[in-house]
């Protein structure tokens, strides 16, 4: 095919607002000369951590790691007794928490003190989902995800009442089996909607992106860790020949072979010049395929 290659961006794509203000405070902070270390990525993108490391700002695993300075709270957020550790250690604590988390524990408290035991669906290896439930009392509590792991819960065992709660980055419909499940066991059991407008925003314009009939097929970019990116990928590949990139490296000629309109999407914690960067080696693939034909 020798003809040129459009590039077509979803409605939504890329940052959030929680990862924008997040980025945005972290960058103001380093210009003035604030130097100090991110506990977690600050969002899920390499190339983000790379560009805060240049800043100064480099990224930790625990807080131990910290002995000095300022530590800085990702938009995930952090189980809240970490603010209290931060101090105790004389740290200076810049909390990037996105307020929706911090809603997330709000509703999770409030339960808390109501007596109901806590269900979170989502990942529990996710930073995010270990603030919610790091400063649980075991037994507690419970993270899932499958409709298995729903199953194999003798659920009766909390007259009290059962509290669902979501990670926010999840998307609800996927998950709505799982809570069904708890709430048929238990009558006592109710859910609050914890999941983040902005992220189903961009899994719905990836969807309209890749159910338009002009689109031959979907870029997706985003982090390697970046669980979000990753259900983008998912849900248009469901519709059409959908590529994953991290980066400008991982574009293959081969995949625009056949294209015309290339659809572009991009994960909540995907920086604009990275966008940017990869639409720029599409269209000088695609500049080289009209050049080789002509
Ligand atoms: S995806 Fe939503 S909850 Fe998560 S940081 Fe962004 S705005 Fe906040």
């Amino acid at each position: 095919m020798s003809r040129p290659l459009t590039l077509r961006r979803a409605e939504k794509y890329g940052f959030c607002a929680g990862v924008r203000i997040a980025d945005r405070e972290v960058k103001k902070f380093a210009a003035a000369g604030g130097r100090g270390a991110i506990l977690g990525q600050l969002v899920h993108n390499e190339r983000v951590v790379e560009e805060m490391e240049e800043l100064g700002v480099r990224t930790v695993d625990s807080l131990d790691e910290v002995r000095d300075g300022t530590i800085v709270f990702s938009a995930h957020g952090v189980p809240r007794s970490y603010l209290q550790t931060a101090r105790r250690r004389g740290l200076r604590v810049l909390d990037a928490t996105c307020p929706f988390v911090y809603d997330v524990h709000d509703d999770a408290e409030r339960a808390r003190q109501e007596g109901l035991h806590l269900v979170f669906i989502g990942d529990s290896r996710h930073r995010e989902i270990i603030g919610y439930v790091k400063d649980l009392e075991p037994g507690s509590f419970h993270v899932l995800s499958t409709v298995e792991a729903a199953a194999a819960i003798d659920w009766s065992a909390y007259p009290q009442g059962i509290r669902i709660l979501y990670q926010t980055t999840l998307n609800a419909e996927e998950y709505e089996e799982v809570a069904r499940v708890i709430e048929t066991a238990n009558p006592a059991a109710s859910r609050t909607d914890t999941i983040c407008y902005a992220t189903k925003e961009n899994q719905d314009a990836a969807v309209a992106l890749a159910r338009d009939p002009e689109i031959d097929a979907v870029l997706v970019i985003g982090g390697k860790h970046s669980a979000n990116t990753r259900h983008l990928w998912e849900i248009c590949e469901r519709h059409k020949p959908s590529y994953l990139v991290h980066d400008v490296d991982d574009v293959r000629a081969e995949w625009l072979d056949e294209v015309e309109i290339l659809g572009v999407t991009a994960g909540a914690s995907t920086p604009d010049y990275l966008i940017a960067e990869v639409e720029a080696r599409v269209q000088e693939l695609a500049q080289r395929r009209v050049t080789a034909s002509g």
